[in-house]
């Protein structure tokens, strides 16, 4: 089958042959004929499947005949980060190349005078955050009973960030008669009702099995010992072993504090890495981001938000630092490599405090994991437990690098302190989740060592949770419970000082 088979405009095909892509994939092979015909659509399928041109290559079709109105926009994507927002924006762009669209989006941490004017001009397509979009509504400079086509994307996420009851009430006030596609990587009964409450009657295209892993991706579990220490040796280890394959990483921690330990300890050690944490301020990320994406950046430590559903085409590793809680993460990080058929690995670091979460994801995606070299069974007593705490003069652990040493001993003392210093401010579920200042370029690497340096001085108290896709303070939204919002002014918040930022030239 190729593009020319699904009853694209010929403007959309120009610009799909000038993208390099000749044959659709399944979820677009599926997904556009019904889309450009009307029909709703219940696109299951993880990212890196091509389901962001299975939905923006219909709408641009179908956005040829009629125009936009000041205030109405015509079409509606909802996204639940900016980074994904962002991207659809950019592929909006590229396959709309031929078209004379005007796009909006709508996203937090930007300011909202340019989204007004975008707006009153008349947007033929928006791509918005739940929240950012409601707050332009409420400030009465958006009205949603133009809407044709209504693009909920990255459901599951949606669900794991407190999104569904924007959604629903996004739903509600866009009219019945309009078409809706509809995509999640999962189907959690959550987002089942959604879809049974929303769409009429639906056509199901499902590319792989729900929660599955592309077969284009080698998985590995590697052991380790539970101390930050020996995980972060067990993991350079494996990055210098995986050398000659690797080319570019994305190494995944559970927590924002644990993004920033690993990022100080793999710049100490020379490795040119970034990092991407849900408490960077919106242009810090993305710049981290293109770095990586350009190539000068070969490593980006980052958490699962941060990270969700990023197009990052051609990452060759994954590394999961630690193993991810909820198991369906496991499926969304891995996902980051083999995309769109390519070859691609993952490593999960394991220890024996992590098998029930390991049990829970092989369980999840159907099969067995494979380790790397050896199971924890050859962990020795020693690796693999807590030690119990030393007291004064306790002899060392052999084997132990003096750096790390170091570090782990500055990285407890430092959170101690924090903790003291914060414990009336931060709730109790927060202490131990720092914001950490950021970096932006690797070329930069001297300076960015002083940053961090810096950074060990900071004041900031952390978020509970990571951060989502739009900036509405929750006082304004009485009666819910969510999690933190992603502008949430937590320790720095935006207001991280320059100079821990970005910093100068080497
Ligand atoms: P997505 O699942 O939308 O995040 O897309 C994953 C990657 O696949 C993106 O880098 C797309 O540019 C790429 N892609 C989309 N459609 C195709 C296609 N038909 N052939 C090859 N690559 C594609």
């Amino acid at each position: 089958m190729t593009f020319s088979d699904l009853g694209l405009s010929p403007k959309v095909l120009s610009a799909v042959s000038d993208a390099g892509y000749t044959k659709p994939t399944p979820i677009q092979a599926g997904a556009i004929p019904h889309a450009l015909l009307g029909k709703d659509v219940l696109g299951i399928a993880q990212t890196g499947t091509g389901k962001t041109a299975s939905f923006v290559l219909p709408m641009l079709t179908r956005l040829e005949k009629g125009r936009a109105r000041a205030r109405m926009p015509r079409t509606l994507i909802l996204e639940p980060t900016r980074e994904l927002a962002a991207q659809v924006e950019e592929n909006f762009i590229k396959y709309g190349k031929n078209h004379k669209l005007n796009i909006a989006l709508l996203i937090g941490g930007v300011s909202f005078d340019e989204q007004d004017k975008k707006l009153e001009r008349g947007a033929d397509v928006l791509i918005a955050t739940p929240g950012r979009l409601l707050d332009h509504r409420e400030r009465g400079k958006l009205l949603l009973n133009g809407v044709e086509i209504l693009v909920i994307d990255e459901a599951d996420r949606m669900l794991d960030m407190g999104f569904i009851p924007d959604i629903e009430r996004i739903c509600e006030m866009i009219p019945f008669t309009r078409q809706t596609l509809f995509f999640s990587a999962t189907m959690p009964p959550e987002i089942t009702k959604l879809t049974e409450k929303f769409l009429h009657a639906p056509v199901r295209v499902e590319v792989s099995k729900a929660a599955s892993t592309a077969t284009s991706i080698t998985q590995r579990l590697v052991k380790s010992g539970t101390k930050p220490w020996e995980k972060r040796e067990t993991l350079r280890n494996l990055i210098k072993a995986e050398d000659a394959d690797l080319k570019n990483a994305i190494i995944f921690c559970n927590r924002k504090v644990e993004v920033s330990e690993l990022f100080r300890s793999l710049l100490k050690h020379d490795f040119d890495a970034g990092a991407l944490h849900g408490d960077m301020d919106q242009r810090a990320r993305m710049q981290m981001l293109n770095n990586f994406r350009d190539g000068k950046l070969r490593y980006l430590v980052a958490s699962d938000v941060a990270a969700r559903g990023l197009d990052i085409p051609d990452v060759s590793h994954v590394f999961n630092y630690d193993v991810p809680i909820h198991a369906e993460d496991y499926v969304h990080r891995i996902g980051r490599t083999g995309r769109a058929g390519r070859a691609g690995k993952s490593f999960t670091i394991a220890t024996r405090a992590d098998t029930k979460y390991v049990d829970a994801i092989e369980r999840l995606i159907g099969t067995k994991i494979e380790w790397h070299d050896g199971d924890l069974s050859t962990v020795t007593e020693s690796e693999g437990e807590e030690q119990p705490r030393r007291g004064r003069g306790a002899p060392r652990r052999a084997g132990r690098k003096d750096e790390d040493r170091k570090d782990d001993r500055k990285e407890r003392g430092e959170r101690k302190k924090d903790r003291h210093a914060k414990r009336d401010e931060a709730p109790e579920a927060a202490r131990d989740e720092q914001p950490v200042a950021e970096v932006a370029d690797i070329a930069e690497r001297r300076a960015r060592k002083d940053a961090i340096r810096s950074e060990n001085e900071r004041k900031g108290s952390g978020n509970r949770h990571e951060q989502r896709g739009d900036a509405r303070p929750q006082r304004d939204r009485p009666g819910r419970h969510r999690q933190e919002e992603d502008d949430a002014t937590v320790g720095f918040g935006d207001d991280v000082p320059a100079f821990m930022r970005i910093v100068a030239k080497v």
